[in-house]
């Protein structure tokens, strides 16, 4: 296929199928990543080698032709499935009216309408606002810096494993090393680092973990000195982590009865991901603040702070907001991204899928001891990968599974402080049939290796 009869238009149209009609990368991908070796600093890597110029569904298609399954939404963004056409229609009709004002300027619609509906689906019934911003990253710093204000206190708690961005205090947030952090100090202080509840690793009931935090922060930080305490429900980077029963609900117990803010970081489980609009829903939980972004706008770049009206409201006026934050293109993708995922049955077709993948890959796992824990909710689906014998992390299998699975034309990524997680996180648009042949092709990467 030549790229002059190559689809162009993207979206559910597409043909939903796997098709290699060349290796990957092909010769016109080939040239791309050529000049991009020269033109782009190389710090910015990619995991699957192709010139991507459609997609839609369940599937990429790329410049030669090729079309790949894919299984990672671009990092769990295109939930709502790439080039929707209502999410097209809502952009294109944006970009006609204005393109711009700066909200901090001349407000309009979209945006309080973005904040409305923000108010409306994230946990609880109380009292909330929202503000809009650009990026995860940018989503938690602004989180960070609501709850010093309103606490007037400093000091921030993220976990192990955690993963929240690639700005300053982010980066000090998240806790991996490589590639996050490294050579990139000094970070942001009064940042602190608790134990997690991973229980494939740590064996501990969710209470026990809990106790075993708080009584971290208690002895290292002090309740008096702490604004935030940071997580992700299930983490994301970090390997899809779920915490034990009650981990998380004795973290918000203590944050409540020690006036500490509970930030819950939804930006990769948020919006429909785990089979709930919000991973939170799924432990009984109700955060102070919620920061979202991935899943919210179908890849344009906006991201949110929800929360409790009084916290949001500590912040003097001016003190909040961004040139581009809540841009008027990327809240009309929200406003028909939302309005997708409430409407076209998206929560219960992420559940679906969970059900679909922990399945295959439980199935994969009796066959195979190289798999030692399959876990997640709904479309946010690990599998962590081990030596049977010790049960030590395999980042190598995992590596080579994964890039199998790639070249054979299926895209999957990888995640794990020891990298030895593949995650799956399809668009909630893809069929059943693309996905077990998705599933298909992993297990034959796997038996390979
Ligand atoms: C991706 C991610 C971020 C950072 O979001 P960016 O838009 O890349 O800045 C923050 N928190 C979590 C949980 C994420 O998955």
């Amino acid at each position: 296929m030549s790229l002059d009869t190559l689809p162009l238009v993207g979206g559910p149209s597409l043909a939903q199928e796997r098709r290699l009609v060349t290796a990957i990368p092909g010769p016109r991908s080939q040239e791309l990543l050529d000049r991009k070796a020269v033109a782009v600093a190389s710090g910015v890597g990619h995991t699957v080698p192709i010139q991507a110029v459609a997609a839609g569904g369940g599937v990429v298609v790329d410049a030669d032709g090729n079309s790949l399954i894919d299984l990672g939404s671009g990092i769990a963004v295109t939930s709502v499935g790439n080039a929707h056409p209502a999410v097209v229609k809502a952009v294109q009709e944006q970009v006609a009216a204005f393109t711009h004002t700066c909200f901090m300027i001349s407000p309009y619609d979209s945006y309080v309408a973005v904040a409305e509906a923000l108010n409306r689906l994230t946990p609880g019934d109380h009292e909330k606002k929202s503000a809009l911003f650009n990026s995860g990253a940018e989503a938690v710093e602004n989180a960070v810096k609501i709850a010093r204000k309103f606490t007037g206190r400093q000091a921030v708690v993220a976990f192990d494993h955690a993963y929240h961005g690639r700005t300053n205090l982010t980066m000090a947030l998240t806790a991996k090393n490589m590639p996050y952090k490294s050579g990139f100090g000094p970070f942001a202080a009064e940042v602190y680092r608790a134990p997690l509840s991973y229980p494939f690793r740590d064996g501990l009931s969710g209470p026990d973990a809990a106790a075993k935090a708080i009584s971290l922060i208690e002895k290292q930080v002090g309740a008096d000195n702490l604004a935030a305490v940071i997580i992700e429900p299930i983490q994301g980077e970090g390997g899809f982590i779920v915490p034990a029963d009650g981990f998380l609900n004795a973290i918000v117990d203590w944050c409540r009865a020690n006036g500490v803010v509970f930030i819950a970081d939804e930006v990769q489980s948020g919006f429909a991901r785990t089979g709930a609009m919000f991973a939170s829903e799924l432990f009984g939980i109700v955060p102070d603040l919620v920061t979202t972004a991935k899943g919210i706008a179908a890849g344009l770049p906006l991201a949110a702070v929800t929360g409790r009206a009084d916290i949001m409201d500590a912040t003097h006026t001016g003190g909040l907001g961004g040139t581009y934050g809540g841009n008027p293109i990327a809240c009309a993708a929200a406003l028909a991204s939302i309005d997708a995922f409430e409407n076209e049955g998206l929560v219960e077709r992420a559940q679906q899928i969970g059900e679909l993948l922990k399945g295959r890959l439980r199935e994969l796992q009796k066959a195979d001891p190289r798999i030692g824990d399959v876990r997640g909710h709904g479309a946010m689906i690990a599998a962590e990968f081990v030596d049977p014998t010790t049960g030590a992390p395999d980042a190598a299998l995992t590596a080579s599974v994964a890039k199998t699975a790639i070249a054979e034309g299926v895209i999957v990524l990888t995640c794990g402080t020891y990298g030895n997680v593949i995650r799956f996180l399809p668009p909630l648009t893809i069929g059943d049939e693309l996905l077990n042949e998705g599933l298909d092709v992993v297990a034959a990467a796997l038996a390979r290796n």
